[in-house]
């Protein structure tokens, strides 16, 4: 499984994306190159464990959500809720082969490593516990 992640300051990685008030999720470009995936194309999601596979849907496969012009994903509802997935959650895009991965996105903190209420403080993620010590 190939894992693509870079850090930027602003403590986003490059391939998360923030899941929208309608529960869409723009497809980075970078991913959507490897994938062989774009704009109309319909992807099939599924679940394993807590993650979100999305597949390409053959041609006539008309009941799986398109990708829109603007490069959005719809993710199924159910999945959302199954999941947990609501407005501005943050989701990591990986590939595996031609096949999507999306995972919710939990950093760990940078002293500790703890993914305990994790939360960035000036470019950099700390846990409750050791925010607390900085107080
Ligand atoms: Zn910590």
């Amino acid at each position: 499984m190939v894992k693509l992640m870079e850090k930027e300051s602003e403590g986003v990685v490059g391939n998360i994306r923030t899941v929208d008030s309608q529960g869409r999720v723009v497809i980075p470009k970078r991913i959507r190159g490897l994938c062989e995936v774009g704009k109309g194309d319909g992807m099939k999601a599924s679940m394993e464990g807590s993650r979100i596979i999305l597949k390409k849907a053959a041609p006539d496969d008309t009941g799986s959500p398109r990708i829109d012009d603007l490069c959005r994903y719809t993710i199924p509802v159910d999945i959302r809720r199954a999941l947990g997935i609501e407005y501005g959650v943050k989701l990591d895009f990986y590939t595996d082969g031609n096949i999507i991965v999306l995972e919710k996105y939990a950093p760990a903190c940078g002293v500790c490593d703890s993914e305990d209420d994790v939360r960035g403080v000036n470019r950099v993620y700390l846990c409750g516990g050791c925010r607390g010590r900085l107080t």
